[in-house]
């Protein structure tokens, strides 16, 4: 069995449902993971910041516009009025749910609870697609077996049991469709796997199944080597490990969701990364095995901020590093990058929210400097230390770039640099001339 998920631009049009159709209609008792249709979500989140703000005019134009869109995606998809009428009258429910969900603005779960219908909008549209074309699917509920913890990871024993019982019912189904992105929490309320979030329904899924491969099927074949949005003439990279897919993902491929390596590496599961656009070209194939002796890509991650703390008191002290790292982890902010000197240390952190409390409790350490709006560049590959010439590589690339951190040596696959957001471009461009051309 594998896990096939497709995205918001590969279900983002009729024809793009259609095509998603023809994929996977003859493949095999796949589970199939949909986003919602391109730009849906984002729609749903303004939804719910007009009621937030208590514009429930607002609120109520944006919600019709939206289902305009769909009433012509139905016309659109399907080519008999039974099915229209059909597909109109479900998609209508989901619109009600969400116009009954803004009935009480003051919900704590108004957003997730409006969000959700994305995904099970596409869904039913997808499923209701396949039967008018004759083919036999079974729609599985994710609020039925997709759940978070307490802490708010997913809970995967519980996600094992209630899928594979699901499956169970289905003995005889030849395909199987569920919603990305959206989950309970422990308590049983809606709740969702944070933005990008289906590419860690697909992964969750493949681990509970033990699938034989996870797909991510997205508008671009593969992991490119460069950032297509800011670099021209990227390519495809064939072959990368877990390690490496995860520090790009982490650090800025969009293509991926940085959670969604893990439970597929845990279980030794490969990950394709392919084209709907293209389904013949061979995408990127993630797996445990390391292609030695060259850089695979390079990323970027923005709104970084350095913190730099200088302090007389970490000369010679032991124990001066875990009381910096003690006050970030009382203010649950994660640290990205880390570089020591003898009189001090610099880090980076991507969450602003409790910055003012950790600067506060780090004065009494020495002087502390921020630098805002920068951006961490991250090489990745094959860069286990006794290899040589690199990092000088990387360095050279970046010779006319003002450079705020280096960080090397953490593992074996990344280098990261911390720069100015303004250099980005630059720098991107340069890394890909220097190494890859
Ligand atoms: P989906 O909606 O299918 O989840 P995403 O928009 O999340 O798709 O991810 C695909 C996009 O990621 C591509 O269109 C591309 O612009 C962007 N991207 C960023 N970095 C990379 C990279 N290194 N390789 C491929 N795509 C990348
Ligand atoms: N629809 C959600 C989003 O746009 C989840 C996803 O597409 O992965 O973020
Ligand atoms: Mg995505």
């Amino acid at each position: 069995m594998k896990v096939m998920k497709f995205g918001g631009t590969s279900v983002g049009s009729p024809q793009r449902i259609k095509d998603v159709a023809a994929l996977i209609g003859d493949k095999g008792r796949n589970i199939v993971v949909l986003s919602a249709m391109s730009g849906t979500t984002n729609s749903l989140i303004e939804i719910s910041k007009a009621v937030k703000d208590g514009d429930p005019q607002l609120a109520c134009r944006l919600i019709s516009s939206l289902e305009e869109r769909y009433k012509g995606v139905v016309d659109e998809l399907f080519s008999t009025e039974e099915w229209r009428k059909t597909a109109s009258e479900k998609t209508a429910v989901f619109f009600n749910d969400i116009r009954h969900t803004i009935s009480s603005p003051d919900s704590p779960l108004l957003e997730k609870e409006i969000v959700s219908r994305g995904e099970l909008i596409s869904t039913n549209l997808m499923h209701a697609y396949l039967q008018e074309q004759g083919v036999a699917s079974v729609l599985l509920p994710a609020l039925a077996f997709m759940r978070t913890d307490e802490h708010g990871e997913p809970d995967l024993p519980y996600i094992t049991k209630h899928l594979a019982s699901l499956i169970e019912e289905n003995a005889d189904a030849a395909l199987f469709i569920t919603q990305g992105f959206i989950c309970l929490d422990h308590n049983g309320e809606i709740n969702n796997l944070e933005r990008g979030g289906s590419d860690y329904t697909a992964s969750l899924i493949g681990a509970a199944v033990k699938a034989e491969e996870i797909e991510i099927w997205t508008d671009i074949d593969g992991m490119h080597n460069n950032d297509p949005r800011f670099v021209e003439g990227t390519r495809p990279v064939r072959n990368l490990h877990f390690e490496e897919a995860a520090e790009l993902a982490y650090f800025g491929a969009k293509i991926l969701h940085p959670t969604c390596i893990q439970p597929a590496k845990l279980n030794n599961i490969p990950v394709r990364l392919l084209n709907t656009m293209q389904p013949d070209a061979p995408g990127t194939l993630i797996d445990n095995v390391l292609r030695r002796g060259y850089i695979k890509a390079v990323a970027a991650k923005d709104n970084i901020t350095a913190i730099k703390i200088k302090s007389g008191r970490m000369l010679l002290a032991y124990g001066f590093l875990k009381m910096v790292f003690e006050i970030f982890e009382k203010h649950e902010t994660a640290i990205d990058m880390i570089t020591t000197s003898e009189v001090g240390v610099s880090l980076t952190i991507d969450n602003e929210r409790n910055l003012d409390r950790i600067v506060e409790e780090l004065h009494r350490f020495g002087t502390v400097t921020i630098d805002r709006d920068m951006t961490i560049i991250c090489v990745v590959g094959d860069l286990e230390w006794q290899n040589r010439g690199f990092e000088a590589k990387a360095l050279d690339a970046l010779r006319d770039i003002p450079v705020r951190m280096i960080s090397y040596g953490g593992s074996n696959y990344n280098i990261s640099f911390l720069i100015k957001a303004e250099d980005k471009n630059r720098a991107l461009k340069a890394l890909s001339a220097e190494i890859f051309e």
